[in-house]
């Protein structure tokens, strides 16, 4: 085995005692899909991020999926194609080891016509190269549903649509936007103050957090009004953290992932150009960098989101395994 296999020898959580790294990444452009807009940086950003995980992170098992003409059959990205090999990622999983799904595409929402627990009655899906939804609540099932606890997921969406595409149960606790644009909100929605404020609560510092911990715990009504089922964005991370599934995704439900032009500039060339040059920035100041420079000044600004199993601290370092 290369020394560049070796599995992990750093003291983070579960890498402390080795693991396996291995990657699904899927890149579909579409090219001769009438009624889907090609994509050009799709396969650009799959190659590099392959080069980035290999390199920088030594993963040694990764399966590449692109609709380009020189991949095999069993490779393009159709759904039966991603049905299976998202049927057989986790196989032989073992305690440690760290899984990466990856998939640039187009992604959409439909109504929800069974699926209760969705804030916006609207299932999120991605589509496969042959025009078939994937819905989220399959790759919940595959990816969520079928990890063991031991094991990490780190999955990257940048598609449309995409925001709750796990449907994890936490995203709002883990928003990094500033103070200022949610009173903005508040003020234009006419929303309740109080909740809207709580999702900043986790991008505070930890001395403020401490100090409006006990307050908060003693407000019911804040939490009973931001619902049972929802992330309320008062989540408290668990100490030692323990989160085992994050997932980026380009942009919140409602909204269009960007890609310019000519597919140069997309969440995700910004993502691997900050990884490129730190390996393990804090997700805080992750979700910060991919956040910025992604309008074109014409089209809807997209707000990356973080969406994942348990409540984050946002100062922890991603991908530091
Ligand atoms: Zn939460």
């Amino acid at each position: 085995m290369p020394t560049s296999c070796l599995p992990s020898l750093s003291a983070g959580r579960i890498g402390s005692y080795g693991s396996r790294k291995k990657a699904l990444l899927i890149g579909v452009g579409y090219s001769d899909r009438p009624g889907f807009p090609q994509l050009r940086g799709t396969h650009q950003d799959v190659r590099r991020l392959k080069r980035l995980l290999e390199r920088q992170y030594h993963f040694c098992d990764i399966t590449v999926m692109t609709d380009e003409d020189h991949v095999s059959n069993d490779l393009q990205p159709t759904h039966a194609n991603i049905i299976r090999q998202l049927a057989n990622f986790y196989e032989g999983q073992q305690p440690g080891d760290q899984f990466l799904f990856y998939f640039a595409g187009h992604g959409m929402q439909i109504e929800a016509v069974e699926d209760v627990l969705e804030e916006d009655f609207k299932d999120e899906s991605i589509i496969s190269s042959d025009a078939i939804r994937i819905l989220d609540n399959d790759l919940k099932i595959y990816l969520v549903d079928h990890l063991a606890p031991e094991c990490r997921l780190t999955a990257v969406f940048d598609s449309c649509a995409s925001g709750t595409v796990l449907d994890l149960p936490h995203h709002r606790c883990n928003r990094v936007c500033g103070l200022r644009n949610t009173v903005r909100r508040v003020v234009r929605q006419g929303s309740d103050v109080s909740v809207e404020l709580g999702k900043h609560f986790l991008s505070l510092s930890d001395v403020v957090k401490t100090a409006m911990t006990p307050i908060l715990s003693l407000s019911p009504d804040i939490m009973r009004r931001a619902g049972p089922l929802l992330c309320s964005g008062f989540c408290l991370p668990s100490t030692p953290s323990v989160e085992n599934i994050i997932c980026i995704s380009a942009c919140k439900d409602s909204e269009t992932a960007f890609e310019s032009e000519d597919g140069s500039n997309t969440m995700t060339s910004r993502l691997i150009d900050l990884l490129e040059k730190e390996s393990h920035p804090t997700l805080k100041s992750l979700m910060h960098t991919i956040s910025s420079s992604c309008a074109d000044g014409v089209r809807k600004v997209p707000h990356p989101q973080l969406s994942s199993s348990c409540p984050l601290v946002m100062e922890s370092s991603f991908l530091e395994l």
